[in-house]
């Protein structure tokens, strides 16, 4: 019988975890934090309102196989996610920018997407080939929209300046020219768990085959009571950074209690301006968030900062324009393909930013491939 380490109970560890010890094996999973879930850890506070401790976390994907396995292990509701942005006159925006987005700061009543078609060409600048944020949006949607709404954003966001950014930051960022206003793309599942993502987590540790011991960190010696490591710590922290360190972007969270549970359809509202603030999130709009009626709700703010101005909580892999990380990355690969025993994943493992689904999608992949070439040796 084989015994596997698992480092990290987030998405990465909870799926190999899962799909190891329904294979037969011994799965011993660590998590330095005192809570399972990783960065999806959900709460309820003092105020009856479930809070995702590090951030927002709102389900969707395209993924039916994903949505098909994560779906084994709670009960998800649909749920449509809206974001308004907040203008310097007070206006509250449709976000992505949509045909009211247009008209509100234009001065313009477009009725068509083909007027805002239209409008967007004549404002965009000519730019064949972009080499970065900046480039890419003006030849999309021109400077003043660049400018408003992803200029100090940006700045705030990741420290740099469009200019400094590459063009996928915010390729993955969608256009509308209709009346749409929901966040995420038409073709995607959005849904959350009813119960929270805790809950969610709780079934999928459930079986007999895992362990999971919280507030252990990971150290080296460990390793000689495993076969196999899989392991979701930052890859550059498991060799002591001794190639340099891989920078993360972080967030500080500023929660506040209102009175009253103001009916609204968004729950995320974006901040144009230059202050500190990126975005602020109502979490009682969010379906089975307000878990207890007190009469009051919590609102929580984002700062965002530099990994070592925060703990080192590590929350968004940073992406330069002249790619510097990334090639840093692929350095420690290097280093960890010679490690025989062990296999880095998730979000701080492949130093890769990765939505939920797509973290339970490469862990699905990783775990039945790992599965089929013990099978093949065996
Ligand atoms: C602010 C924010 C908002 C997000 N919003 C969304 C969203 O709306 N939708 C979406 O799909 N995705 C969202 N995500 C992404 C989502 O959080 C990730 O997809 C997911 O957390 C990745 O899972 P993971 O297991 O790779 O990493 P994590 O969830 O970070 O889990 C890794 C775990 O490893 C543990 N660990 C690290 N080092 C050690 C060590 N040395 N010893 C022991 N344990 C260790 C950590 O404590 C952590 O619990 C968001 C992320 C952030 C930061």
């Amino acid at each position: 019988m084989k015994r596997i380490l698992i480092v990290g109970a987030g998405y990465a560890g909870a799926v190999h975890a899962r799909l190891l010890a329904d294979a037969g094996y011994k799965v011993h999973v660590i998590d330095k934090r005192p809570h399972i879930a990783g960065n999806a850890y959900d709460r309820v506070d003092e105020n009856g309102v479930r809070l995702h401790v590090y951030g927002p976390h709102l389900f969707h994907s395209k993924n039916k196989n994903v949505i098909g396995w994560i779906k084994q292990f709670g009960d998800f509701v649909p749920y449509t996610h809206k974001v308004r942005a907040l203008l310097p006159d007070g206006q509250e925006v449709p976000l992505p920018i949509n045909l009211d987005t247009v008209n509100a700061v234009f001065g313009t009543s477009f009725e068509t997407a083909e007027e805002v078609q239209a409008h967007l060409r004549k404002v965009s600048l000519p730019i064949a080939e972009p080499a970065n944020a900046a480039e890419y949006l003006y030849a999309n949607i021109g400077k003043d929209l660049t400018d408003l709404f992803f200029r100090p954003y940006t700045k705030k966001m990741w420290g740099f300046d469009l200019e400094d950014m590459e063009a996928a930051v915010v390729k993955r960022i969608p256009l509308r020219f209709d009346r749409t206003d929901t966040y995420f793309a038409d073709d995607e599942i959005q849904m959350m768990p009813r119960d929270g993502y805790v809950a969610v987590f709780e079934a999928l540790f459930a079986h007999p085959g895992i362990t999971v011991s919280l507030n252990t960190a990971f150290s080296k010696d460990m390793l000689a009571d495993y076969d196999f490591c899989f392991n979701s710590m930052p890859i550059d922290e498991y060799f002591g950074a001794a190639l340099g360190e891989l920078p993360y972007r972080s967030l500080r969270f500023h929660h506040r209690t209102v009175e009253g549970v103001p009916e609204q359809d968004w729950s995320v509202t974006n901040f144009t301006d230059t202050g500190k603030f990126t975005r602020e999130t109502a979490w009682h709009v969010l379906p089975h968030h307000l878990v207890e009626d007190t009469g009051r709700h919590t609102r929580t703010k984002e700062e965002p900062c530099d990994y070592r101005d925060n703990n080192m909580e590590r929350y968004y892999p940073v992406k330069t324009a002249d790619g510097r990380y990334v090639a840093l990355y692929e350095k420690y690969k290097v280093l960890a393909a010679s490690e025989p025993k062990m296999q880095f994943i998730g979000r701080c493992g492949t130093y890769q930013y990765l939505d939920m689904d797509q973290v339970i999608n490469q862990s699905l992949i990783s775990a039945e491939k790992w599965l089929a070439a013990q099978k093949a040796t065996a």
